[in-house]
């Protein structure tokens, strides 16, 4: 290398490609990587779901609830099936601050209504009405196989799990859209969020009835006795149910070479499982501060609600950890605490699309294979409803990257005033917390399948274990 070439590289900045720079060793692990990643998405489509994957998971590596007698350095907490906490205590006080990972475990989707089942009389068929949940577009519902997944609580208060629709021999469920020789002015002439009506977003459920039954809706209560068989349950059960639909697939590889996964509801659980797997990956680290991974629920709708981010779980939570490690769970010394520590955000972010380039800015876009992404903010126009991490923070992030070897990027969300986007960075922050965006970005984002690269999956669980042990 020249005395010239030296100064040129020292000057810029020029963000690595993993496939390009990375050991095979390397590349090698993050390809074995995504391979429970995939399992992991496919037993997990819900929030209920993925709660009890992972508390599963936990109690594997003596995990135990928080507050039980016997527990010890390695905790978790559940609160109403949704959302969850878990922490590994440091050697130091947790009061002089924790480092945290933060995640959703809520997806797009599309629910059931409260009084869903009905004979629709033009078709003779029995359908359900939905109502979707999330940011979603519509017209990629219709005419996909769908799978009906959900809680129903029974007469005696007893939880009903119910999962239709991802074992080969059992049913799916499908949306039909309109066959395009009679679309023109239903749907071509109009805008393409308007295209599919929500009111039409309609499962076609069943279409059977028994032999000479004279009976008024005899379809729709054919259904229902296939339903009564199958799970003991009435038409009225469904008014209390959360059923849901999710895409009935399963997640793959992608792409000639494999270096992709595409699946459902890598919003968020691709951070999800980073922040999962980096914590138990530091089971033997003996950090010095306390280590806590964090799953919000609602986070698609706003994170209100009492197992959404600004819930006072997490607040619960680290006070309950505060008093069972001898420490003061005082309201100042919670404040005090949140206020020594420091969280990632970790949800996906946006990016490079080969087809739509222009709503990105490159410069500061995540580009497949580039690593981790960093967002110093999120947020719509002028930063709106951001939380912008301080510069400090910032770098610090980067600097633990740097010294772990983790391949990161920039990764904002498009460009200025293109459109936007949250995330519950700024809730974190209200409490004081140095809190920063950290996730990976994802092509088709909310789609029914959203698809991430290895690398990138690979880079963010390795972000996440570095951060999780850092001073
Ligand atoms: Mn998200
Ligand atoms: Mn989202």
């Amino acid at each position: 290398m020249t005395k010239k070439d030296a100064k040129k590289n020292d000057l810029l900045y020029e963000r690595k490609n993993f496939f390009k720079d990375a050991s095979q060793a390397e590349q090698d692990a993050a390809f074995s990587y995504a391979e429970p990643y995939k399992e992991f998405l496919d037993q997990a489509k819900t929030v209920r779901e993925t709660v009890a994957y992972v508390e599963n998971l936990l109690k594997k590596h003596k995990f135990q609830a928080l507050g039980a007698k016997n527990a010890k350095k390695r905790v978790y907490s559940i609160f109403r099936g949704k959302t969850m906490a878990f922490a590994v205590i440091g050697s130091k006080p947790i009061s002089e601050g924790f480092n945290m990972v933060a995640a959703h475990i809520d997806t797009p989707r599309v629910d059931l209504k409260q009084n869903p089942l009905y004979e629709d009389a033009s078709s003779t068929m029995a359908c359900m009405r939905t109502h979707y949940y999330g940011g979603i577009k519509k017209y990629q519902w219709v005419s996909t196989p769908l799978a009906l997944h959900g809680a129903i609580i029974k007469k005696d208060g007893s939880v009903l799990e119910i999962s239709l629709g991802e074992k080969e021999d059992e049913p799916v469920f499908i949306i039909p859209d309109l066959l395009p020789h009679l679309a023109r002015k239903e749907q071509y002439t109009k805008n393409l969020a308007d295209a599919i009506d929500a009111s039409r977003m309609n499962l076609v459920f069943g279409g059977m009835q028994e032999p000479n039954n004279e009976d008024k809706e005899a379809v729709k209560l054919y259904a229902l006795k296939q339903l009564n068989a199958r799970y003991g349950i009435t038409e009225a059960d469904f008014i209390s149910a959360e059923l849901e639909l999710v895409p009935a697939t399963r997640s793959r590889d992608a792409g000639i070479d494999s270096s992709m996964v595409v699946g459902y509801g890598q919003d968020d659980r691709i951070c999800s499982y980073a922040a999962l797997t980096a914590l138990i990956d530091n089971l033997d680290a003996k950090p010095s501060k306390t280590m806590i991974v964090y799953f919000s629920d609602k986070e698609e709708v706003g994170s209100q609600g009492n197992t959404g981010a600004q819930s006072v779980f997490l607040e619960d939570f680290v006070g309950r950890l505060l008093k069972a490690n001898g420490e003061c769970d005082s309201s100042a010394n919670l404040r005090n605490t949140f206020m020594n520590s420091q969280i990632l955000s970790a949800d996906v972010t946006a990016a490079m699309d080969p087809n739509y380039p222009g709503v990105h800015e490159r410069q500061n876009a995540t580009l497949f294979n580039h690593g981790v992404g960093i967002s110093k903010f999120t947020g719509a126009g002028g930063k709106s409803g951001c939380n912008d991490a301080n510069a400090e923070f910032v770098a610090k992030v980067i600097r633990i990257f740097n010294d772990a070897g983790v391949y990161w990027q920039m990764g904002a969300l498009g460009k200025v005033d293109e459109g936007g986007g949250g995330t519950i960075a700024y809730i974190l922050a209200n409490l004081g917390a140095e809190v920063i965006d950290c996730g990976t970005g994802l092509m088709g984002m909310h789609s029914l399948y959203e698809m991430c690269s290895k690398a990138d999956l690979y880079s963010t669980y390795r972000g996440y274990k570095a951060f999780l042990t850092s001073l």
